[in-house]
């Protein structure tokens, strides 16, 4: 049995479901879950028959396992894409945490949370894992993945030295851009969030994948309304993230 990569893993408890890396790692992935128990969650991500793992694992209690060492790839973000990197997997460590994602939408305990980002601030700083690049899920396979959900408290990673986060602008209603709308402002958000990370064709056109990311972005960066729409409070957030 491997020792643990960090000092915040309780125990190794080994998947088989993982490979050889093909590129370095540079981005910290966060998931949900989505099982109802974090037993049935383990049993699910240590079975071969899966194909699904993750490096690390943090139960409801804060309780860490590490599954997959961090020098092997682990099959936790399926078809994804940042930043042109469309490996996914071999570019980064996962992170599973225990919830039952939007079918209970439940908060997450303090103390998981807390275990969360410790590890977060332990992984980046070991391997120089930019803040832009702690992500979640949803943000690296649109249209195919919301996990860790709206109600996922970025704010709080933030607050405890994890990830990258500006305050969202407030809503207020009023036009935005959406399904349908094209010219030189669609253009204008889609090279923001293309040059962010996000996969988005720079067409100028507002089309059902950019409702969809948008809809990912807002999911992240300003949860209260998610709903693919580029709004002034979505537009002014995005504006501000970039430039921070
Ligand atoms: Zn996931």
């Amino acid at each position: 049995m491997p020792a643990p990569d960090t000092p915040h893993a309780a125990d190794f408890c080994p998947s088989p479901n993982h490979g050889e890396r093909l590129t370095p790692i540079s981005s910290l992935i966060l998931h949900y879950t989505g099982m109802p128990t974090g037993p049935s969650a383990l049993e699910q991500l240590t079975r071969a028959e899966s194909q699904v793992s993750a490096h690390y694992f943090v139960d409801e209690d804060g309780t860490i396992l590490q599954l997959v060492p961090e020098a092997r790839r682990a099959w936790h973000a399926g078809r994804s894409f940042w930043a042109g990197e469309t490996d996914m997997n071999s570019a980064s460590i996962g992170i599973e945490i225990v919830h039952p994602g939007h079918a209970d939408p439940r908060p997450f305990p303090d103390r998981q949370i807390e275990a969360v980002a410790a590890l977060c601030r332990d992984i980046c700083e070991r391997r120089a894992i930019l803040p832009r690049r702690v992500l979640g899920h949803s943000d690296i396979a649109i249209g195919r993945k919301i996990d860790p959900g709206e109600f996922f408290p970025w704010k709080a990673l933030a607050e405890q030295g994890v990830g990258h986060y500006v305050e969202p602008a407030r809503i207020i209603g009023g036009a935005a851009l959406e399904t349908g709308a094209s010219g030189a402002e669609v253009r204008d958000l889609h090279r923001t969030l293309a040059d962010y990370g996000y996969q988005i064709d720079v067409s100028g056109n507002y089309d059902e994948a950019s409702a969809g990311a948008v809809a990912a972005f807002q999911r992240h960066f300003r949860p209260a309304l998610v709903d693919g729409r580029a709004d002034s409070s979505t537009i002014a957030t995005l504006r501000a993230l970039a430039g921070s």
